[in-house]
């Protein structure tokens, strides 16, 4: 087989297998349209590379035009592919403004002043100037994982490709006399070689990216309630306990709120379940407004809530579920008669020491029984502190045992 061919067919081969995985990908998970963006930048990639061998009807010069075009949009596309990943503003403005002045000089170079080796220049000084760009941008990415850095790396390792490759085998080799033993120039071997290494182990990478997006898009799918969009009882005890033993290795105090919305049978009854649906989405959106970033906000069953509150004590955690009351007792809600009250309980409950979760829920669910129990619509505190550490029953000497009436 022609070996000049095998070469001419290994970039654009491997850049379409790549392009066609990534539109599967992307057909199969449209809600991330950065694999679209992979797709198009590897279709990029595959038409420069052809147009390098094969010239169109257009002519010679234009073709090679048209390839140097395709390979600026190809990192450009890709780059902007990965910093979209991470749901980020893309640097568009300086990849465009990097491209654009690589064409320019391409173009300057190809039909002002003719030069061949300035041509090759600016081109990989742009598509270098880029991938920097985006390696700059990936660098601020927060919480970066293994595979992320992974990435980053690769991509800085490709613009030192792009950038210190050609002035290298430039200054070693001198520049080229033309067209005619380009193709069989160091420069060109390498460039193959190096770019199908790159670009291979850069899409690898990115499959692995993707598999882990998904991944933990599925996991945190198990963890929320479609409903509410708070946690579920799983991603609520599973958060919360992190948290808590976050605020034990700090010393930091917190606390835990439980709701349960009062009547909410006869809301269903009355209004029909679709109203009834509407009121825990009320509440729950009142619960996240009013928790704040740091809280653990989650709807552990039917219509009960729960809010960890960390660096909250008692007091604080009082006043937030007194005000979630008031609010929720005096708001209207979109499709139930006017002057339908809804109101709900709280149970209120500070962290002992290093109390763990199970005691902790089990102290602000006595409370929110209490709440009940006084005729609803209230917040109860728990003041029991849980067992010393090695005492067999509970020690509740000097304790206010029981629970304050509403503040
Ligand atoms: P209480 O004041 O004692 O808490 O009375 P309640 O009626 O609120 O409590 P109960 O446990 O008797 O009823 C809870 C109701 O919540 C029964 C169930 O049909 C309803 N429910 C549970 N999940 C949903 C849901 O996702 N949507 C709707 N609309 N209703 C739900
Ligand atoms: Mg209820
Ligand atoms: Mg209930």
């Amino acid at each position: 087989m022609d070996t000049g061919l095998l070469v001419a067919l290994l970039n654009p081969g491997i850049a379409t297998v790549l392009a066609a995985a990534f539109l599967l990908l992307f057909l199969h998970q449209k809600d991330r349209p950065y694999l679209a963006l992979l797709c198009a930048g590897y279709i990029c990639s595959a038409l420069g590379f052809l147009l390098q061998y094969f010239i169109l009807p257009i002519g010679f010069l234009p073709t090679k035009l048209i390839s140097a075009i395709a390979f600026l949009l190809a990192v450009c596309l890709i780059g902007n592919a990965l910093v979209a990943r991470h749901h980020r503003p893309l640097p568009w403005r300086g990849t465009a403004a990097a491209a654009l002045a690589g064409l320019g000089a391409y173009c300057w170079f190809m039909f002002m002043v003719p030069d061949l080796t300035w041509r090759v220049l600016s081109l990989n000084l742009a598509c270098g100037a880029v991938s920097l760009l985006i390696g700059f941008e990936l660098r601020r990415i927060p919480k970066a994982n293994f595979i992320d850095r992974l990435l980053n790396i690769f991509v800085l390792l490709a613009a030192a490709n792009l950038i210190l490759r050609p002035l290298l085998v430039i200054t070693i080799d001198g520049p080229f006399a033309g067209y005619d033993t380009f193709y069989g120039s160091t420069y060109w071997t390498t460039m193959v070689l190096s770019h199908a290494l790159v670009s291979l182990m850069l899409a690898l990478t990115l499959f692995t990216a993707s598999a882990f997006d998904i991944v933990s898009a599925l996991r945190s799918d198990s963890y929320t309630d479609p409903l509410s969009g708070l946690f579920n009882r799983r991603g609520f005890e599973e958060q919360s306990t992190e948290v808590l033993d976050h605020c034990a290795r700090l010393g930091l105090p917190a606390s835990l709120i439980l709701a349960d919305l009062d009547h909410f049978k006869s809301i269903n009854d009355t209004h029909g379940h679709e109203a009834g649906d509407r009121v825990i989405m009320d509440f729950a959106r009142r619960l996240r407004e009013a928790a704040g970033t740091r809280a653990i906000a989650g709807r552990l069953g039917g219509e009960e809530f729960a809010v960890l509150l960390p660096l909250t004590d008692l007091a604080g955690a009082r006043l937030l579920a007194e005000a979630l009351r008031t609010a929720f007792a005096a708001a209207t809600i979109e499709g139930l008669p006017a002057g339908t009250r809804t109101t709900a309980s709280f149970g209120v409950a500070a962290r002992s020491g290093d109390e763990p979760l199970v005691p902790l829920l089990r102290r602000a669910d006595d409370a929110l029984y209490k709440a009940k129990q006084s005729g609803r619509d209230g917040v109860r505190v728990s003041y029991e502190r849980p067992p010393a550490p090695g005492s067999t029953t509970a020690n509740l000497a000097g304790t206010n045992r029981g629970f304050s009436g509403m503040g």
